[in-house]
Protein backbone atom coordinates (compact mmCIF):
# COMPACT_ATOMS: atom_id res chain seq x y z
CA UNK A 1 0.00 0.00 0.00
CA UNK A 2 1.41 2.96 -1.07
CA UNK A 3 1.79 6.07 1.27
CA UNK A 4 -0.08 9.28 -0.96
CA UNK A 5 2.44 12.09 -0.88
CA UNK A 6 1.24 14.52 2.13
CA UNK A 7 -0.31 17.55 0.20
CA UNK A 8 1.84 20.68 1.25
CA UNK A 9 -0.62 22.90 2.22
CA UNK A 10 -3.91 23.16 3.03
CA UNK A 11 -5.56 25.31 0.18
CA UNK A 12 -5.05 24.71 -3.54
CA UNK A 13 -5.60 26.22 -6.94
CA UNK A 14 -8.73 25.57 -8.25
CA UNK A 15 -8.44 27.98 -10.92
CA UNK A 16 -5.58 29.44 -13.42
CA UNK A 17 -3.32 31.24 -11.87
CA UNK A 18 -4.80 34.19 -15.11
CA UNK A 19 -7.20 35.22 -13.20
CA UNK A 20 -5.81 38.73 -12.84
CA UNK A 21 -8.45 41.31 -12.59
CA UNK A 22 -5.92 44.30 -13.54
CA UNK A 23 -8.42 46.28 -11.26
CA UNK A 24 -6.98 49.51 -11.71
CA UNK A 25 -5.59 51.66 -8.77
CA UNK A 26 -5.15 54.96 -8.12
CA UNK A 27 -1.86 56.82 -9.28
CA UNK A 28 -0.41 56.65 -6.10
CA UNK A 29 -0.47 53.03 -5.35
CA UNK A 30 2.38 51.20 -5.77
CA UNK A 31 2.40 49.00 -8.55
CA UNK A 32 3.31 46.30 -6.29
CA UNK A 33 0.44 46.50 -3.99
CA UNK A 34 -1.44 46.32 -6.63
CA UNK A 35 -4.99 44.47 -5.77
CA UNK A 36 -5.15 42.38 -9.27
CA UNK A 37 -7.72 39.72 -8.29
CA UNK A 38 -6.74 36.72 -6.46
CA UNK A 39 -7.46 33.34 -7.84
CA UNK A 40 -10.28 30.81 -6.31
CA UNK A 41 -8.74 29.03 -4.10
CA UNK A 42 -10.02 26.12 -1.98
CA UNK A 43 -9.09 25.29 1.74
CA UNK A 44 -8.72 21.75 3.64
CA UNK A 45 -9.81 21.18 6.81
CA UNK A 46 -8.99 19.39 9.81
CA UNK A 47 -6.20 19.10 12.06
CA UNK A 48 -2.70 19.54 11.06
CA UNK A 49 -1.76 16.56 12.61
CA UNK A 50 -3.39 14.84 9.91
CA UNK A 51 -2.88 16.90 7.00
CA UNK A 52 -3.00 13.87 4.47
CA UNK A 53 -6.85 13.13 5.42
CA UNK A 54 -7.80 16.82 4.81
CA UNK A 55 -10.54 17.50 2.48
CA UNK A 56 -10.30 20.49 -0.05
CA UNK A 57 -12.92 23.00 1.11
CA UNK A 58 -13.93 25.60 -0.97
CA UNK A 59 -13.84 29.53 0.97
CA UNK A 60 -16.51 31.17 0.44
CA UNK A 61 -15.35 34.70 -0.82
CA UNK A 62 -16.01 37.30 1.53
CA UNK A 63 -18.17 40.44 0.48
CA UNK A 64 -19.03 41.65 3.67
CA UNK A 65 -17.89 42.89 6.99
CA UNK A 66 -19.53 40.60 9.20
CA UNK A 67 -18.37 37.49 6.96
CA UNK A 68 -14.76 38.61 7.04
CA UNK A 69 -15.03 39.08 11.34
CA UNK A 70 -16.45 35.74 11.57
CA UNK A 71 -13.68 34.16 9.02
CA UNK A 72 -11.11 35.69 11.51
CA UNK A 73 -12.90 34.37 14.82
CA UNK A 74 -13.17 30.98 13.36
CA UNK A 75 -9.37 31.35 12.72
CA UNK A 76 -9.09 32.38 16.15
CA UNK A 77 -11.22 29.37 17.65
CA UNK A 78 -8.45 26.92 15.62
CA UNK A 79 -5.20 29.14 17.24
CA UNK A 80 -7.38 28.80 20.70
CA UNK A 81 -7.86 25.07 20.84
CA UNK A 82 -4.82 24.38 18.93
CA UNK A 83 -6.17 22.99 15.97
CA UNK A 84 -3.95 25.35 13.26
CA UNK A 85 -4.03 23.92 9.94
CA UNK A 86 -1.03 24.46 8.23
CA UNK A 87 -0.68 28.43 7.37
CA UNK A 88 -0.85 29.20 3.69
CA UNK A 89 2.25 30.15 2.85
CA UNK A 90 3.37 27.31 0.65
CA UNK A 91 4.31 27.16 -2.89
CA UNK A 92 0.46 26.47 -4.05
CA UNK A 93 -0.69 29.15 -2.28
CA UNK A 94 2.36 31.71 -2.80
CA UNK A 95 2.15 31.22 -6.83
CA UNK A 96 -1.62 31.62 -6.33
CA UNK A 97 -1.38 35.27 -4.58
CA UNK A 98 1.91 35.80 -6.40
CA UNK A 99 -0.35 38.12 -9.21
CA UNK A 100 -3.15 39.71 -7.39
CA UNK A 101 -4.16 40.11 -3.84
CA UNK A 102 -7.60 40.13 -2.74
CA UNK A 103 -7.00 40.08 0.95
CA UNK A 104 -10.65 40.01 3.61
CA UNK A 105 -9.57 42.00 6.45
CA UNK A 106 -7.13 45.05 7.49
CA UNK A 107 -6.10 44.73 10.99
CA UNK A 108 -3.79 47.29 12.76
CA UNK A 109 -2.02 45.31 15.87
CA UNK A 110 0.72 45.87 18.88
CA UNK A 111 4.05 45.10 17.57
CA UNK A 112 4.48 43.14 20.20
CA UNK A 113 5.99 39.68 19.12
CA UNK A 114 3.31 37.52 21.13
CA UNK A 115 0.66 39.27 18.89
CA UNK A 116 1.40 37.95 15.71
CA UNK A 117 -1.78 39.02 13.69
CA UNK A 118 -1.67 35.80 10.59
CA UNK A 119 -0.69 33.25 13.72
CA UNK A 120 -3.78 34.62 16.06
CA UNK A 121 -6.06 33.95 13.08
CA UNK A 122 -4.69 30.96 11.43
CA UNK A 123 -4.89 32.79 7.99
CA UNK A 124 -1.74 32.42 5.55
CA UNK A 125 -0.19 34.39 2.37
CA UNK A 126 -2.67 36.82 0.51
CA UNK A 127 -5.69 36.83 3.36
CA UNK A 128 -5.03 40.34 5.54
CA UNK A 129 -3.78 43.23 5.28
CA UNK A 130 -1.54 43.93 8.71
CA UNK A 131 -0.41 47.05 9.80
CA UNK A 132 1.27 47.28 13.66
CA UNK A 133 2.99 50.54 15.66
CA UNK A 134 3.02 49.99 19.34
CA UNK A 135 -0.06 50.03 21.27
CA UNK A 136 -1.61 50.51 17.46
CA UNK A 137 -0.56 53.82 17.32
CA UNK A 138 -1.76 56.07 14.55
CA UNK A 139 0.59 58.32 12.51
CA UNK A 140 0.29 59.33 8.78
CA UNK A 141 1.77 56.31 7.58
CA UNK A 142 -0.40 53.94 10.05
CA UNK A 143 -3.10 55.71 8.83
CA UNK A 144 -2.65 55.76 5.57
CA UNK A 145 -1.82 51.72 5.23
CA UNK A 146 -5.12 51.00 6.87
CA UNK A 147 -6.76 53.31 4.11
CA UNK A 148 -4.83 51.49 1.42
CA UNK A 149 -6.10 47.82 2.90
CA UNK A 150 -9.62 49.49 2.92
CA UNK A 151 -10.01 51.82 -0.34
CA UNK A 152 -7.73 50.05 -2.24
CA UNK A 153 -7.23 46.70 -1.53
CA UNK A 154 -11.16 46.41 -0.69
CA UNK A 155 -11.15 44.77 2.80
CA UNK A 156 -14.30 45.00 4.07
CA UNK A 157 -13.41 44.73 7.48
CA UNK A 158 -10.75 46.97 9.92
CA UNK A 159 -10.03 45.73 13.00
CA UNK A 160 -8.49 47.59 16.27
CA UNK A 161 -6.60 44.94 18.06
CA UNK A 162 -5.46 45.70 21.41
CA UNK A 163 -4.31 42.99 23.75
CA UNK A 164 -4.01 41.94 27.15
CA UNK A 165 -0.42 43.28 29.23
CA UNK A 166 0.73 46.20 26.12
CA UNK A 167 3.98 46.70 27.10
CA UNK A 168 3.44 49.78 25.12
CA UNK A 169 0.81 51.46 27.44
CA UNK A 170 2.29 49.81 30.73
CA UNK A 171 5.04 52.49 29.68
CA UNK A 172 2.69 55.10 28.95
CA UNK A 173 1.10 54.81 32.55
CA UNK A 174 5.08 54.85 34.10
CA UNK A 175 5.69 57.57 32.49
CA UNK A 176 2.95 59.38 32.98
CA UNK A 177 2.73 58.55 36.60
CA UNK A 178 6.50 59.23 37.21
CA UNK A 179 6.38 62.91 35.27
CA UNK A 180 9.24 61.56 32.58
CA UNK A 181 6.77 62.41 29.84
CA UNK A 182 9.68 64.51 27.24
CA UNK A 183 11.69 62.35 28.48
CA UNK A 184 12.08 59.90 25.96
CA UNK A 185 14.27 59.31 22.74
CA UNK A 186 13.88 59.44 19.56
CA UNK A 187 10.24 58.73 18.57
CA UNK A 188 9.41 56.62 21.82
CA UNK A 189 8.04 60.10 22.94
CA UNK A 190 5.84 60.18 20.21
CA UNK A 191 4.73 57.25 20.88
CA UNK A 192 3.92 58.05 24.76
CA UNK A 193 2.33 61.45 23.49
CA UNK A 194 -0.28 59.44 21.30
CA UNK A 195 -0.88 56.42 24.00
CA UNK A 196 -1.47 59.50 26.70
CA UNK A 197 -5.28 59.87 25.82
CA UNK A 198 -6.36 56.54 26.36
CA UNK A 199 -4.11 56.30 29.77
CA UNK A 200 -5.75 59.76 30.55
CA UNK A 201 -9.40 58.31 30.37
CA UNK A 202 -9.40 55.56 32.62
CA UNK A 203 -7.89 57.76 35.45
CA UNK A 204 -9.76 56.65 38.17
CA UNK A 205 -11.60 54.04 37.21
CA UNK A 206 -12.34 50.65 39.30
CA UNK A 207 -10.45 47.65 37.73
CA UNK A 208 -6.79 47.11 36.33
CA UNK A 209 -5.58 50.50 34.67
CA UNK A 210 -3.71 49.03 32.29
CA UNK A 211 -6.15 46.73 31.08
CA UNK A 212 -8.44 49.82 31.28
CA UNK A 213 -6.22 51.63 28.98
CA UNK A 214 -5.44 49.05 26.81
CA UNK A 215 -9.38 48.88 25.83
CA UNK A 216 -9.83 53.02 26.08
CA UNK A 217 -7.01 52.43 23.75
CA UNK A 218 -8.69 50.68 21.38
CA UNK A 219 -11.97 52.79 21.14
CA UNK A 220 -9.74 55.80 20.97
CA UNK A 221 -8.01 54.63 17.85
CA UNK A 222 -11.25 53.89 16.14
CA UNK A 223 -12.64 57.41 16.64
CA UNK A 224 -9.51 58.42 14.93
CA UNK A 225 -9.95 56.41 12.55
CA UNK A 226 -13.25 57.15 12.02
CA UNK A 227 -12.14 60.95 11.25
CA UNK A 228 -10.81 59.62 8.34
CA UNK A 229 -11.42 61.44 4.86
CA UNK A 230 -11.11 58.01 3.05
CA UNK A 231 -12.55 55.54 6.04
CA UNK A 232 -15.81 57.70 7.04
CA UNK A 233 -17.84 57.82 3.94
CA UNK A 234 -17.11 54.04 3.05
CA UNK A 235 -18.15 53.34 6.52
CA UNK A 236 -20.89 55.29 6.51
CA UNK A 237 -21.89 53.74 2.84
CA UNK A 238 -22.10 50.08 4.54
CA UNK A 239 -18.19 49.48 2.36
CA UNK A 240 -16.29 48.82 5.50
CA UNK A 241 -17.21 47.92 9.18
CA UNK A 242 -14.66 49.21 11.92
CA UNK A 243 -14.19 46.73 14.69
CA UNK A 244 -12.70 46.98 18.31
CA UNK A 245 -10.95 43.92 19.80
CA UNK A 246 -8.91 42.50 22.80
CA UNK A 247 -6.27 40.19 22.49
CA UNK A 248 -5.82 38.12 25.89
CA UNK A 249 -2.40 36.78 25.94
CA UNK A 250 -3.02 33.92 28.51
CA UNK A 251 -5.89 32.58 26.49
CA UNK A 252 -4.96 33.37 23.23
CA UNK A 253 -8.97 34.34 22.44
CA UNK A 254 -9.87 37.58 20.51
CA UNK A 255 -12.51 38.95 21.93
CA UNK A 256 -14.80 41.81 20.18
CA UNK A 257 -14.98 45.03 22.03
ZN1 LIG B 1 1.39 46.06 22.92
Amino acid sequence: MSIPPPPSRRRFLTNALGATLGASLGAVVLSSCQDTGTPSATRSSGPSSQPNNAAAVVEPPITTGDQALQRLLEGNARFVANRNEAIDEGVERRVAVSKGQQPFATVIGCVDSRVPIELIFDRGLGDLVVVRSAGEALDDSVTGSLEFGVAELHTPLLMVLGHQRCGALDATIKAMDSHRTGAHPGGIEYLVDTLTPAVQQVAGQPGDRLDNAVRANVTHVLGELRKSPVLAPLEKAGKVKLVGAYYELDTGKVIVL
